[in-house]
C-alpha cells in the first residue's frame, strides 16, 4: 500500500486525510497538541473560548455539505441560527448589517447623501471595479457617504494599511456586489441579505468547532506535537524523519516550504514567497452584556478593536459564567494593557479572561500570488508533494472552502499516483 504523509491537522489535512485514510497508509504530523488549526477550542473557567474567530459553519457547495453532513447528526449536534449580525456606529446607533440595506435607519441628513450617492453611481455604470483597489471598489460600489461612515474606518482597523494599497482579487465570490437597484428594492422593502453564505449557518450544540476538529481526526493515524522542519526528496520518495512516503500533502503555511523542503530547487520561489503578506490577529475572550446579536462589526475609531462575535448567543453551552461569553477581535499583536484600555472603552462593557495571538490569519493577495502559488504546486506535484490549505495556497478560505479545495487536492493525488 502507498504511504502518505499529511502535513497540518487543520481542516484541510484532516479532509484529505480522511479521503485517503482507506486508499493508502496516511500518517499526519501536527505541530499542536490536538487537531484543528485555527478552529481550535477551549475551556476557560468551563467556558468555551474559540482561540481564533468564533467558528461557523456552513456551504454553498454540495459535495462539501454531503460528506460533512455524513460524519455529524445534524439536529443532535448542530443548531441552525439567523445571522442577527448589527453595525454598532460610533453615535451609540447599531445598524443592521449590511448597512447598505438599512440606509432608511441613518439620520437624515445621512440619508440624502446617500441617495446622491447612489444616483452618481447609478449614472456610472461603467466603471470596471475589477482593475482597481479595494477603496475604490468600496467607493464605486457603496458610494463616499457610507465609505466615510463604515467601510473605511471599520476596513482600516481590519487591514492596517491604506485601503487603497489592497488589491481587490481576494474579494472575488466573497462578498455580495448589490446593483444599485438591489440597495434601493432592499431598503424599500426592508430586505435584509440572504446571499452570504452564514447568512444562516449551523453551530455546534457542545464544544464548538473543537467538535469538527475531534470528529474529523477519528481513525486517523495523528502524531501530535510534532513539527516537520525537513523533507528530503530521495529516490522518488519523500523522507520524514526516518520514514520514507510516496507522496506529501502539506497543509501548513507556504512561507516555511523553502527551508522545508531538501532536494527539491525551489529556489525560484524563495522571493516571492517571502514577499507575500498577511495579518495575524489576537482574540480576545471576555463576558459581556447581553444581547440578541451574532457579530458586532465595530468602526469606531476610539478603540482599535474591529469586532466583536458573541459567541456565547451561538450555544448556551459555551457560558459556564453569570454573563455572555464573546471574542473580541484586534488586528494583528496588541498587549494586555492596550486590549484592557480598549476595552473599557467599548459598548456592551466586556471584562477580559484571556487572549490568544494567533500570528497567521488572513492571508493578503496580490496581483501575482494565485500564478505563482499555481507554478509552484504544479513543480512539487510532478514530485509527489502536494499543497492545499488556507496558508498552503495562501487563500483566503472559510472551512468548507478549504474542505472543497482538499477534496480537489485528493483528486489530483488519486490520479498522480494511478498514472505513476
Ligand atoms: C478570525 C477568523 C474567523 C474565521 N471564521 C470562520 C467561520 O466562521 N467559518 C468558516 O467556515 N471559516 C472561518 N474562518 C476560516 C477557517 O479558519 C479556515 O478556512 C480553516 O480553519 C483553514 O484550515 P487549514 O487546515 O487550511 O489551516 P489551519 O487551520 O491554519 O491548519 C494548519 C495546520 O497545520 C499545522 N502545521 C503547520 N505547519 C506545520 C508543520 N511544519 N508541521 C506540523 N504541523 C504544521 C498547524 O499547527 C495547523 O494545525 C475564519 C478564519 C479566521 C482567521
Amino acid at each position: 500500500m502507498k504511504r502518505i504523509a499529511i502535513i497540518g491537522a487543520g481542516v484541510s489535512g484532516l479532509t484529505v486525510a480522511q479521503r485517503l485514510k482507506d486508499l493508502y497508509q496516511v500518517t499526519v504530523f501536527e505541530k499542536e497538541a490536538k487537531p484543528g488549526g485555527l478552529i481550535r477550542c477551549e475551556r476557560i473557567n468551563g467556558s468555551l473560548f474559540h482561540i481564533c474567530g468564533g467558528h461557523v459553519f456552513n456551504s454553498k457547495w454540495q459535495e462539501v455539505l454531503e460528506w460533512f453532513w455524513d460524519k455529524f447528526d445534524k439536529d443532535k449536534e448542530f443548531q441552525l441560527t439567523n445571522r442577527n449580525s448589527v453595525i454598532f456606529l460610533p453615535n451609540g446607533q447599531a445598524i443592521p448589517y449590511p448597512i447598505e440595506n438599512f440606509a432608511y435607519l441613518l439620520d437624515e441628513n445621512t440619508q440624502k447623501s446617500f441617495i446622491r450617492d447612489l444616483i452618481g453611481i447609478g449614472n456610472n455604470k461603467k466603471c470596471d471595479t475589477k482593475q482597481s483597489s479595494f477603496q475604490a471598489f468600496l467607493q464605486q460600489q457603496f458610494g463616499q457617504t457610507l465609505y466615510r461612515l463604515y467601510f473605511e474606518p471599520y476596513n482600516k482597523k481590519v487591514w492596517h494599511r491604506e485601503l487603497s494599497e489592497i488589491p481587490i482579487d481576494w474579494l472575488e465570490g466573497k462578498l455580495p456586489m448589490p446593483s444599485v437597484e438591489e440597495i434601493i428594492y432592499n431598503n424599500f422593502n426592508r430586505i435584509a441579505e440572504k446571499q452570504f453564505v452564514h447568512s444562516t449557518f449551523y453551530y455546534e450544540r457542545e464544544g464548538g468547532s473543537q467538535l469538527i476538529a475531534d470528529r474529523l481526526s477519528e481513525g486517523l493515524d495523528i502524531h501530535y506535537s510534532q513539527e516537520i522542519k525537513q523533507i528530503r526528496y530521495c529516490c522518488k520518495q519523500w523522507q520524514v524523519g526516518s520514514e520514507c512516503y510516496d507522496a506529501i500533502v502539506f497543509c501548513g503555511n507556504v512561507k516555511d516550504l523553502p527551508k522545508i523542503i531538501k532536494n527539491i530547487d525551489i529556489s525560484a520561489f524563495d522571493d516571492p514567497i517571502k514577499e507575500l503578506q498577511y495579518h495575524g490577529t489576537t482574540s480576545v475572550f471576555c463576558e459581556i452584556d447581553k444581547n440578541p446579536y451574532s457579530w458586532i462589526y465595530l468602526p469606531d475609531e476610539n478603540y482599535e478593536a474591529h469586532r466583536i462575535i458573541c459567541t456565547g448567543n451561538f450555544s448556551q453551552s459555551n457560558n459556564q459564567s453569570k454573563r455572555l461569553t464573546a471574542t473580541v477581535e484586534f488586528t494583528d499583536d496588541i498587549s494586555e494593557t492596550d486590549i484592557k484600555r480598549d476595552l473599557n472603552r467599548m459598548p456592551l462593557h466586556p471584562e477580559y479572561i484571556t487572549h490568544k495571538f494567533n500570528r497567521f490569519t488572513y492571508p493578503i493577495q496580490h496581483p501575482n500570488t494565485r500564478e505563482m502559488i499555481s507554478m509552484l504546486k504544479e513543480k512539487l506535484a510532478s514530485a509527489g508533494f502536494f499543497i492545499t490549505g488556507r496558508f498552503a495556497d495562501w487563500e483566503y478560505y472559510n472551512m468548507d472552502v478549504a474542505m472543497q479545495a482538499a477534496m480537489q487536492t485528493v483528486n489530483k493525488i488519486n490520479f498522480n499516483i494511478n498514472q505513476s
